[in-house]
């Protein structure tokens, strides 16, 4: 167990007040002292506002209930991604990526059966859609909220507002007994052997510390400005570095997923909230420039777009060489980005943060700890980057440069050749993958939606289909159709009015 201390978060974006509830719900009982300074004039990212499952887990365990913070965030359920226009050379016009249920279960072998026949040569389908429960419900509209009498365990992540959800943790880390200060912290002060011991703030306080955490955003200033830890860039990988941001109205019939549609030099998500989408559209500067992407945006969403004010941010993707480096931790963007592409960085956070307790329980503050630490949380990243990489390797558009580089793209790490070769080669994906077991935040499952849904897949043989042991889609379609019946709409979950009649919308 680890002793009383004094823990400085600089920073209090998602990550900062995320790692002030977790540390604080964590440790209070141990007196650890957590404070959190933030400066008042410079604005958190503001963007980030679709999650994983992780989500649901992190309010779990600070026993928070959905009826409490979802209004409060104008919070919506999340049960799949769906990508549009990726791989339209394959004939596939969209597909859906959804969290597994416990209920995929009894569908999962049907789906990896069928893609094994197909990269055998055989038509069969193979659409991810047709076999899983959370792309079913969200075709449908449905919440991923099961019934008392539904006997699996659903898993799902959520829509919401970033600027809201910052604001409902800082209460709550208040009332845990975080000290919040808002102030600018313009120096940090280092002890003879480099470990940092208080920070400065523009009034002339000092606050010190035993153990610091970097939530300071993209400029890291403790971790790369106090403790000159270097950056490794991501940018032969993932050409996306800008993003342009608008939101859109609501309407009702608010969808139950985000959707990411490629355009000509990136691709822009869709966010339903309840009051309102959030809108980006994320490109490469080499490809775009900033006015080319917000006038591409707006003619994406159309006459909803009209009067949308735009936002224009930058990010280099990337990751710090260490995570943790002497007394201090980065958690979220000081940490690192990869891209938003599969919302990931807030799950991260939630990972570094367990992980670091975990340790620092069992070892304390050993460099052997932190070598450890720094190896796990750096090859989960470098996962996570090679599942986004493989959507910009595979995709089959022709109509820009930009697709063009991406698909000639040869900068690709061992692990993502291998899995590609796996699949390619009609091997074993799921050994492959086992032997990354802990690192690949994407399971075998995620894989196959992937490469299933790009229709990544050898060409055709002869042999006619029913010559193999295959599974109709349609089967599994009633079944999980069926399945789908049990649940609510997702206007119904989020209280909202019904939809008017058809001649009232009018
Ligand atoms: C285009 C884009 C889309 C994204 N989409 C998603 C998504 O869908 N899902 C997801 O999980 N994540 C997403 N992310 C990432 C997500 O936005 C961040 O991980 C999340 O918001 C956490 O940010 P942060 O708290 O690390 O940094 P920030 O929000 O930038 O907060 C930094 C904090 O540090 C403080 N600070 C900075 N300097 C000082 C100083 N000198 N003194 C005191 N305080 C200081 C600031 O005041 C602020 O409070 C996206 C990011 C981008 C760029």
């Amino acid at each position: 167990m680890t002793p009383a201390l004094r823990i400085v978060i600089a920073g209090g974006g998602s990550a900062g007040w995320m790692t002030a509830c977790l540390i604080a719900h964590r440790w209070a009982h141990l007196g650890a002292q957590v404070t959190l300074v933030e400066a008042p004039d410079i604005a958190t990212i503001g963007v980030g506002e679709g999650s994983t499952p992780s989500l649901k887990r992190f309010f779990e365990v600070l026993g928070i209930a959905e009826r409490d913070w979802m209004p409060a965030c104008n919070a919506t359920y999340k049960a799949s991604i769906r990508f549009r226009g990726w791989s339209p050379a394959s004939g596939v016009a969209e597909y859906s990526h959804p969290f597994t249920t416990q209920l995929d279960l009894h569908t999962e072998d049907a789906f990896v059966n069928n893609c094994r026949n197909r990269r055998l040569g055989f038509d069969v389908p193979t659409l991810p859609d047709a076999f899983l429960l959370g792309g079913v419900l969200a075709a449908a509209g449905k919440a991923p909220l099961a019934p008392a009498h539904f006997p699996f365990r659903m898993e799902y992540g959520y829509h919401f507002d970033s600027a809201r959800l910052g604001a409902f943790l800082r209460e709550h880390a208040v009332r845990l007994g975080v000290t919040h200060l808002p102030r600018r912290i313009v120096r940090c002060e280092q002890a003879a052997d480099g470990n940092l011991t208080a920070l400065v703030t523009d009034r002339d306080e000092r606050i010190a510390g035993d153990w610091f955490v970097d939530c300071s955003g993209f400029s890291a200033m403790l971790m790369r400005g106090a403790l000159g830890v270097p950056f490794t860039s991501f940018k032969d990988n993932l050409f996306n570095d800008a993003a342009v941001v608008m939101p859109t109205p609501q309407h009702r019939g608010v969808p139950v997923e985000t959707v990411s549609t490629a355009l000509s030099c990136g691709w822009a998500w869709s966010i339903p909230l309840t009051t309102r989408f959030g809108n980006g559209y994320v490109y490469s500067r080499d490809h775009l420039s900033p006015e080319g992407a917000e006038a591409e945006l707006r003619a994406h969403l159309g006459a909803p777009a009209e009067n949308a004010e735009a936002r224009h941010l930058t990010f280099s993707p990337g990751q710090l060489a260490r995570h943790w480096d002497h007394n201090c931790l980065a958690v979220g963007l000081a940490q690192g980005f990869v891209e938003p592409l599969e919302a990931t960085a807030l799950h991260l956070v939630l990972n570094t943060v367990d992980l670091f307790t975990d340790h620092l329980e069992r070892g304390g503050f050993t460099a052997r700890h932190r070598e450890d630490f720094n190896a796990v949380i750096t090859g989960r990243v470098e996962r996570v980057r090679d599942y986004i990489v493989a959507h910009y390797k595979l995709n089959t558009r022709d109509d820009s440069d930009y697709w063009r580089a991406n698909r000639a793209n040869e900068a690709l790490s061992d692990p993502l050749l291998h899995i590609l070769e796996t699949w390619f080669r009609r091997g074993d994906l799921a050994a492959e993958l086992a032997g990354m077991e802990g690192l690949s935040h994407f399971q075998s499952l995620s894989w196959h939606c992937l490469l299933a849904g790009y229709g990544a897949f050898p060409p055709l043989g002869r042999t006619q289909r029913d010559d193999v042991d295959f599974h109709r889609s349609r089967d599994i379609a009633a079944f999980l159709s069926g399945c789908a019946m049990n649940f609510p709409s997702h206007d119904e979950a989020l209280g909202l009015p019904p939809l008017p009649a058809a001649q009232d919308q009018a």
